[in-house]
């Protein structure tokens, strides 16, 4: 009988086990499967119609098993000219490596050949006769000069590691046990990229030592730059504060931050986790969105030139624009070194996350006032003095419901979670002292609901239960 070819061509035996490609099978073959059926259908009795199916179906079998014989060879087939190939590939590369070697290019082949593994050579002849040697010369020359400046560089980046650790990680060390615990200091690879650092760390010739009045030189001015720096950060820091609604067009200086009612919040943690935080400073500073672990982009721009424009980010990277990876700039390609050295440190994005909390300075505010503490009150006497407030602003309850009751460590009151803005009834409620405090000594726990009710102010004569059952999430609360 007749069938159509394309039945009997070789399939992988691994689509068998699948139904789909199967009935695709059947599908295709309607020919195939309109001859069968008719020529079953001229078989006459019932045993020679069992008998022709047995013959077909033997048929079949043979015809799979060959097919899986088939792809078998192939396979094999396959796997010995791997083989083969490596055979040649070995012969030739351990005789391209000696005649590189008469060159001068050693070192270079042997790590050439062993970084790029799959490099063939089945067109040249296993012993490389001198020819083919002529031919590939000048193809192999370049490659190795390529190497050469790898290892050149890679020398130059140890002895660069070597002046970080002996000059650079002592000096960043004093200057961090030089200044009071809380202030705010440059990172090493801030430091190590000030232009006396970067300029030094990059002294030629490359193998010989720093000296010692070098270094003297310019740890001398360590403290000038941990200023400078500082003066850099803080007036990025106002600038958010300039942008602010609350001090928009108003003159802002560097007093204003320490205030606690100057509190930030970062919105991309309020994308991740929901919640942008309550920051206050100098930790906004340090805060981790700001120092991402993306790879930087390296501008290369000489010190005589201006500075580069900032990265131009392609149409299909518009998110990128409100996430910039961080910019560094490099003066010379070895200062490249540097940065590979210390980029565990954490790398400068800008404030692009760092928003002024309106809401949060509103309710900070309301907080002071109902505390009958100054608005000029700075955010380390706050955490000083730890006031526990319970908050009744509507930011915090639905107004229709029942206001439950919580108390709070001050700086989780500023900004409620899920806080949008402000309702804007903020004044109507502070003068009604709608904010209850309690002093941090008060011993809620132990003196129980009563003496709760007692001391806070404004509290209507809500079921003691109620009370007790909230009481049971301070511990939570006070963190
Ligand atoms: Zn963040
Ligand atoms: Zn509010």
């Amino acid at each position: 009988m007749d069938y159509d070819e394309k039945i009997i061509r070789i399939t992988p035996s691994y689509l068998f086990a699948n139904p789909r490609s199967l009935q695709a099978e059947t599908r295709y073959h309607t020919k195939t499967v309109a001859a069968l059926a008719d020529e079953h259908e001229r078989v006459q009795s019932p045993k020679a119609k069992r008998t022709w199916l047995e013959e077909k179906k033997r048929f079949w079998r043979d015809r799979m098993k060959h097919v899986t014989a088939c792809n078998d060879a192939l396979n094999l087939e396959g796997r010995k000219q791997e083989v083969r190939r490596q055979k040649i590939r070995e012969r030739v590369v351990e005789r391209i490596k000696e005649k590189s070697t008469e060159l001068g290019w050693g070192r270079e082949a042997e790590r050439y050949f062993k970084e790029n593994p799959m490099i063939n050579f089945v067109h040249l002849n296993p012993t490389l006769t001198n020819d083919e040697w002529t031919k590939i010369e000048p193809d192999l020359i370049p490659l190795m000069e390529k190497e050469r400046e790898l290892f050149r560089q890679q020398e130059i980046g140890e002895h660069i590691r070597q002046r970080i650790n002996k000059w650079l990680k002592p000096a960043h060390t004093a200057l961090i046990l030089s200044q009071p615990p809380n202030e705010l200091n440059p990172s090493i690879l801030d430091l190590s990229l000030s232009d006396e650092w970067r300029t030094h760390l990059c002294t030629e010739a490359f193998n010989e030592d720093l000296t010692e009045s070098l270094v003297e030189a310019a740890s001398a001015q360590i403290p000038e730059i941990a200023k400078a720096w500082r003066k850099d950060r803080i007036e990025q820091l106002l600038e958010v504060v300039r942008n602010s609604k609350t001090y928009s067009g108003q003159e802002v200086t560097e007093d204003i931050l320490h205030l606690s009612s100057t509190i930030f919040r970062c919105t991309k943690c309020e994308d991740y986790y929901g919640h942008g935080g309550v920051h206050t400073f100098p930790h906004t500073l340090v805060h981790a969105c700001n120092h991402p672990h993306d790879l930087p982009i390296i501008q290369f721009a000489p010190r005589h030139l201006p500075a580069p424009p900032p990265p131009n980010y392609g149409p299909y990277e518009a998110d990128r624009r409100f996430d910039p990876d961080p910019v560094i700039r490099l003066y010379r390609k070895e200062e490249m070194h540097v940065v590979a050295a210390l980029k565990y440190a954490g790398m400068w994005s800008g404030l692009n996350h760092i928003v002024f909390d309106d809401a949060a300075h509103e309710h900070m505010l309301t907080m002071l006032d109902t505390l009958g503490w100054s608005r000029e009150t700075s955010a380390a006497e706050m955490e000083e003095r730890q006031p526990y407030v319970e908050c009744l602003c509507e930011c915090y309850h639905n107004p229709a419901e029942r206001a439950s009751r919580k108390i709070f460590r001050w700086k989780k009151a500023p900004h409620p979670p899920g806080l949008k803005g402000h309702p804007g009834k903020i004044r109507v409620l502070a003068s009604e002292e709608r904010w209850l405090h309690y002093e941090k000594s008060v011993p809620l726990e132990e003196e129980g609901v009563e003496d709760h009710q007692t001391r806070g102010r404004n509290v209507d004569s809500d079921s003691g239960s109620e009370i007790i059952e909230d009481l049971s999430d301070l511990d939570s609360d006070f963190e």
